[in-house]
């Protein structure tokens, strides 16, 4: 046989294979797959070699990491434009709703992108070309995702009920699918905890970092009495330039007649449209409007007060203090247990090291995430000091995350890294110790 004939018969098979396994075969899966017998492995992987970054690749050493290079045409019409064109009505999304009410009528240019996208999908698929802008906004309010976007079933374990927009704001969801790099202000005043990080690293200044960043995640609306004191204070005095950019007035942040801060991350509500307010995280705004006993209101600050109070900016309580209400919470409730924690180890390689009786070790970092994607999860690598590395997700993600579901399929490709829910850790800890108090 020609090798052109065993080029065409490998390519079928692993296209067969590839409709419905996630991950590649194993050589003697593959021979299998070619009617071969296993003891042919070493003739089967010479034809890879020459298939190799043509048709097929893989990575050295890594088990079932064989793939294909080449995608069916389908394939590529049909997926690659429904993600882009999610990526294009989030990220669109996010800026219109940046944009003051008298601004909004011009529509962001992420957003055109998106629905020029959604035209080419539906027309490549041959079906009815969505609607106008308006009808856009309906859709991504009151309509699940996979009832109006063309292709969405093609996105992986998109939950069912997922809106674009929640409560007059964008969703968890929307902000997980924004174009990274776009929300420039934010990240901006994220990198103030790069800087840190990297000052405190530098000088091995492990306790004010711990100091610091606990601040942002318990105190996102301070009085400026308490903002002066920390100002002052010894273990600030390395960061205080720092502090002075991670927090702002509050008549900075917003002018409003009276300032609610939101029960649950205590940073002030933002004034929707009606005139009501918020929390600017869906989760926070969920767990409000449920009667629940340890979230109580706030008292609010009056206008004539505002000039009392620091907080910290937007960016800051998007991406450390939302966070990082998982990861003190978690840390409260393993040291109930009785168990040393460590919150940021190593100056934050992780968010918590967990020490066991028995000397057992574990480092975990908590992912308050809208939505799984390999590649972020990757970014947490297995640490070798430790007996297990856990990448920790808040139970209220449950079921969007599907991590049950999900868990073995992804955990094959993190290197020894595992997924668990808050409820999991915690009951893994609680038998730890109870094993070790019956002993
Ligand atoms: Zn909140």
């Amino acid at each position: 046989m020609s090798v052109t004939k065993h080029r065409q018969r490998i390519l079928k098979v692993l296209q067969e294979w590839f409709k419905d396994h996630e991950q590649g075969p194993t050589l003697e899966e593959l021979c299998q797959l070619l009617e071969m017998h296993p003891r042919q492995k070493a003739t089967v992987q010479r034809w890879l070699q020459t298939m190799r970054g043509i048709d097929v690749e893989w990575d050295a050493h890594a088990h079932r990491s064989l793939r294909l290079l080449t995608l069916e045409p389908q394939e590529i019409e049909v997926q690659l434009p429904v993600t882009e064109t999610l990526r294009y009505l989030a990220t669109g999304l996010a800026e219109w709703e940046k944009r003051s009410p008298e601004l909004r009528s011009q529509i962001p240019e992420a957003l055109r992108m998106g629905m020029s996208y959604m035209y080419l999908t539906a027309l490549l698929r041959g079906e009815k070309a969505p609607g106008d802008i308006p009808e856009l906004f309906k859709n991504a309010e009151e309509t699940s995702l996979l009832d109006w976007l063309p292709g969405a079933e093609e996105i992986k374990y998109l939950p069912p009920d997922v809106t674009l927009i929640e409560g007059g704001l964008i969703s968890d969801f929307t902000e997980g699918w924004q174009v990274e790099g776009k929300g420039v202000t934010e990240q901006v005043q994220e990198s103030v905890m790069q800087d840190v990080l990297k000052h405190c690293r530098t000088l091995q200044l492990e306790e004010a970092y711990r100091a610091f960043r606990q601040a942002i995640v318990l105190k996102p609306t301070l009085p400026y009495e308490e903002f002066r004191r920390m100002l002052t204070a010894p273990l600030f005095h390395p960061l205080r330039n720092y502090l002075r950019q991670a927090y702002m007035e509050l008549k900075k942040f917003a002018e409003y007649d009276v300032y609610y801060p939101c029960p649950r991350c205590r940073y002030p509500q933002r004034q929707r449209s009606d005139g009501s307010y918020g929390c600017r995280n869906v989760f926070c705004q969920t767990l409000c409007t449920r009667a629940n006993p340890s979230l109580l209101p706030l008292p609010p600050i009056p206008k004539s007060e505002a000039h009392e109070w620091m907080v910290v900016t937007p960016g800051m309580h998007k991406y450390v203090t939302l966070p990082g209400l998982w990861e003190v919470s978690l840390y409260e409730s393993l040291t109930r247990l009785g168990i040393r924690v460590t919150l940021y180890p190593q100056i934050d390689e992780y968010d918590l090291l967990v020490e066991l009786p028995g000397n057992v070790r574990w480092m975990i970092d908590v992912k308050d995430w809208a939505y799984l994607r390999l590649d972020r999860l990757k970014q947490v690598h297995f640490c070798r000091d430790a007996d297990e590395t856990f990448i920790v997700f808040p139970d209220a993600r449950k079921e969007h995350l599907r991590i049950e579901v999900v868990r073995d399929e992804y955990e094959a490709e993190l290197g020894g890294v595992r997924l668990q829910l808050i409820s999991e850790i915690l009951e893994r800890a609680e038998a730890i110790v109870g094993g070790k108090t019956h002993a």
